[in-house]
């Protein structure tokens, strides 16, 4: 493949209804990427409807119509390109798991599209998805003020420029810089992928412009060396080869290793990824590599492999931020759920619940609080109940987050502040 695009994970966040899915539907059906199939089946209910023209705005019903029903046709096409990358959505709108995806880095957002309708301006939830996004680490953030064709009068720069205030002042307040806006209408098409005739006081980028305009994610190639370990073989002729990705920093032959919290130590003597040997790998890299002086039995999945000279941290315990997600009950202090950070599970316990946040601000909302619940935002101390790495976000984020699990899903999800060693 000659043409190498670099990927980039967007989220699409917002306050319900506000035009999330419309969105997304009408970046989908621009690019083509919605199943033809669907689209004629839609076309031929459309005309029996005696719509005489085929309407995105049918096409958007009725795929809402279907998410409503549990089904999810729009789902399997997140994906589309522009001239400059390849654009994966990672949060099918409606979905609430991407602050679960968010923080286990399963699925990192590189940029966070935040949606607001220009008719009702901010609402609770713009305001806790600002936040979130801060806290959880997206890099990048593009506002788009939505419903322009319902404000009073149509596309109106006035209420656009109420709208951009308010939305400004919540961005600096959790200390977003730089963030740009564009005025658009998702349902008529306005300023998506090409410049609104029905705003031609904007002189702005549209939608697509920056979308294109995001700057590609660096590669963490300055951090110290991580590498969590997904599984260990032991190869005949060769030796002891641990199996992982790549998270931060640079691993090249030669190298002296140390695996934590096993503690064990060796030499790498060959690389090899897809079967090809290498002599560096770089974060990314799927590799397998082979180390002198370890055996088989020395180490296991969940270990992390970094340079003898700057090993993974051991934490004894640690400070962490977490929201819960969805627990039955409530969390209160002593309570031992299984923590998934990295290739490691380990059963840690809440010590200490120290205080609660505000969503929308990041403030203190309440200090020791006596349990959380779902919803809650909130600083807490815990102590893993055997040796595990773990480090401060702040300084390798892929090695940092973590989702708790317990009773078969996914309770609460964090990332964690500050070790103690
Ligand atoms: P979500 O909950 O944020 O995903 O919002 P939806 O995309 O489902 O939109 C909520 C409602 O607002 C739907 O009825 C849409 O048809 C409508 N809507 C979305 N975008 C626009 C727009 O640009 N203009 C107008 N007038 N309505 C819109």
């Amino acid at each position: 493949m000659a043409d190498k695009k670099p990927h980039m994970n967007i989220v699409f966040i917002g306050h319900v209804d506000h035009g999330k899915s419309t969105t997304v539907g009408r970046l989908l059906y621009e690019h083509g990427e919605i199943d033809q199939r669907v689209i004629d089946q839609y076309r031929q209910e459309a005309e029996k409807l005696g719509k005489s023209t085929f309407e995105f705005a049918f096409v958007m019903d009725r795929l809402k119509e279907e998410r409503e029903r549990g089904l999810t046709i729009d789902v399997a096409h997140r994906k589309f390109e522009t001239d400059k990358y390849y654009f994966t959505i990672i949060d099918a709108p409606g979905h609430r798991d991407f602050v679960k995806n968010m923080i286990t880095g399963t699925s990192q957002a590189d940029a966070a599209v935040l949606i607001v309708a220009a008719p009702e301006g901010v609402m609770e939830q713009t305001k806790e998805h600002i936040f979130l996004a801060r806290t959880l680490g997206v890099p990048q953030m593009i506002v788009a003020i939505n419903k322009m064709d319902a404000t009073k009068p149509p596309y109106d720069e006035k209420r656009f420029n109420e709208v951009k205030e308010q939305v400004e002042k919540l961005l600096a307040a959790v200390g977003w810089k730089d963030v740009p806006f564009v005025p658009i209408s998702a349902y008529k098409g306005d300023n998506i992928m090409k410049k609104s005739e029905n705003m031609p006081w904007w002189k702005g980028p549209t939608l697509l412009e920056l979308l294109n305009n995001l700057k590609v994610p660096p590669k963490p190639t300055d951090k110290p060396l991580r590498i969590p370990v997904q599984d260990v073989y032991s190869i005949t002729g060769i030796g002891t080869v641990p199996v992982g990705r790549v998270e931060t920093g640079v691993l090249k032959v030669g190298d002296k290793v140390t695996f934590m919290p096993a503690n064990k130590s060796g030499e790498v003597k060959s690389i090899e990824m897809h079967h090809e040997p290498m002599k560096e790998a770089y974060p990314g890299d799927n590799i397998g590599f082979n180390v002198r002086g370890i055996g088989k039995k020395d180490i296991k999945r969940g270990d992390v492999c970094g340079h003898t000279s700057n090993p993974p941290t051991v934490a004894k315990s640690f400070i962490a931020q977490i929201v819960v997600l969805n627990h039955p009950s409530v969390i209160a202090p002593g309570y031992t759920p299984v923590f998934h950070a990295h290739t490691a599970q380990i059963a840690c316990r809440f010590e200490e619940l120290i205080k609660t946040l505000d969503p929308r601000t990041g403030q203190t909302k309440q200090d020791h609080p006596d349990f959380l619940k779902t919803g809650d935002i909130a600083m807490v101390k815990i102590v893993p109940t055997r040796p595990m790495v773990i480090e401060p976000v702040k300084e390798i984020p892929q090695l940092g987050r973590f989702a708790v699990r317990d009773m078969g899903q996914t309770v609460a999800a964090g990332q964690c502040i500050e070790v103690e060693k």
